[in-house]
């Protein structure tokens, strides 16, 4: 891109310049918003050593995209008048949908990172073919945006959380056992059934879910973790040094396929013996609910939270094959987490889905199989701990990608509606 921009010669290279010198101007001041409040003309100009008037230009460009707002004044600390304050507007948002096997979370923000939508819908993807999905995806999706307007944020974007393997770039599910899905264009079709100008991205569900702990979670600004989710599959996403880790082709994290059992059970990847058998809903639910257990069959399957709530109800009851069962997976949680922890030193292994739910009666056996496995004894410091962000935490990094992807270029958001006149200083 750099060597493209600077190969034009003569008088074409100077406006090229400029414009990404502007678009870079313009991420400066948000971040520099974003990090530390509403912040004044004068203030931002001081704290970024660009001029007044420069600040002042690019604060236009942002109030007429609608990407900040003004309020009251804001007193920035050194002698003169205070100027109105410059703050994130909550005029622009995002969304992003997390779609998994039997279930579809909402989660809808704006700029300045407050919830507007929130709300799971049940859905059954092991009863219905790749083409039904997309389109129940589709209309979730344009539900979902139009909620957004109706509660007065634009939406310039969304995002889809897949468990699976996703080509980013080319917004493709490359491969999603559990939803037996591959090599599914699933950006291209969604656009074609949505408003045009609107940014589509797809990415996998567990990367968005630790960039989503990263940035709000329970170890929030821990720069190294391990995020875990567990539901029929087992996804992760690994933050190393405050960066999600991607790996050459996008593909890293795929930890519920970690080959843990040698001639152990059949996994939906075709493999057997893969970390998820061992962990995954589907393994404590036969263990634990075996008259319930999940299967190939007639009729929708249950929400997880009615087959989590069963179980929760058993282990209060004192069932023992329940009790057995969740410390039988809380052992083989340890022995996974152990691997990861031999491999990347994390500090903390955050736990969503099913396993925050169960925490307090997994985290005891898997921490004590993790002490006795992982190999460096700093690496017993280590610690499971449970996520707060509930079902949404895939679907709010998700709809997180976007905002991050407006703040770092605004110059690339287009909205819907007219943009109101830039305030007057
Ligand atoms: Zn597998």
């Amino acid at each position: 891109m750099v060597n493209k921009e600077r190969a034009g010669a003569g008088s074409a290279e100077e406006p090229t310049d400029q414009l990404a010198l502007r678009r870079t101007n313009l991420a400066r001041t948000l971040r520099h918003i974003r990090a530390n409040g509403p912040r004044s003309r004068a203030a931002i100009a001081a704290a970024t050593g660009l001029h007044k008037a420069t600040v002042s230009s690019l604060v236009d460009e942002l109030l007429a995209r609608r990407l900040v707002r003004e309020i009251g004044a804001e007193h920035s600390g050194g002698a003169g008048r205070p100027g109105r304050g410059i703050a994130l507007s909550p005029d622009v948002g995002a969304v992003g949908i997390e779609i998994n096997v039997d279930y579809l979370a909402v989660h809808g923000s704006d700029l300045t990172g407050r919830t507007v939508i929130e709300k799971r819908i049940s859905f059954d993807a092991m009863h219905r073919d790749v083409e039904r999905c997309l389109d129940d995806l589709t209309e979730a999706a344009r539900r979902s945006l139009a909620e957004l307007v109706r509660r007065g944020v634009t939406p310039v974007g969304l995002t889809v959380a897949v468990p699976g393997l996703v080509d980013v770039a080319r917004g493709v599910v490359v491969l999603a056992p559990n939803l037996g899905w591959r090599d599914v264009p699933v950006a291209a079709r969604l656009a074609h059934g949505l408003a045009p100008g609107l940014w589509i991205g797809v990415d996998n569900d567990a990367n968005l879910a630790a960039l989503a702990e990263y940035t709000w979670g329970v170890a929030a600004g821990t720069d190294d973790l391990v995020y875990l989710t567990g539901e029929v599959g087992v996804g992760g996403g690994v933050i190393v040094n405050g960066r999600l880790l991607r790996g050459a082709d996008g593909f890293s994290g795929e930890v519920g396929h970690l080959p843990v059992e040698p001639g152990g059970d059949p996994c939906g990847c075709g493999r057997v013996g893969c970390w998820e058998t061992k962990v995954g809903l589907a393994e404590l639910v036969r263990r634990a609910t075996p008259d319930a257990a999940y299967g190939p069959g007639d009729g929708p399957i249950p929400d997880p939270q009615e087959r989590i709530a069963e179980i929760s109800r058993r282990l209060a009851a004192d069932d023992r094959a329940a009790a057995d069962a969740v410390a039988e997976v809380g052992r083989w949680l340890g022995h996974g987490g152990a691997i990861l922890v031999n491999l990347f030193n994390p500090r903390v292994i955050v736990l969503g889905g099913y396993f925050a739910e169960l925490a307090d009666h997994l985290i005891p056996s898997a921490q004590a199989n993790l002490a006795r496995l992982a190999v460096a004894s700093t690496a017993a410091r280590c610690h499971f701990v449970a996520s707060h962000l509930g079902f949404t935490a895939a679907a709010r990094g998700a709809a997180g990608v976007v905002v991050q992807r407006m703040i770092e270029d605004p110059t690339a958001v287009t909205l819907t509606a007219p943009p109101p006149l830039a305030g007057v200083r």
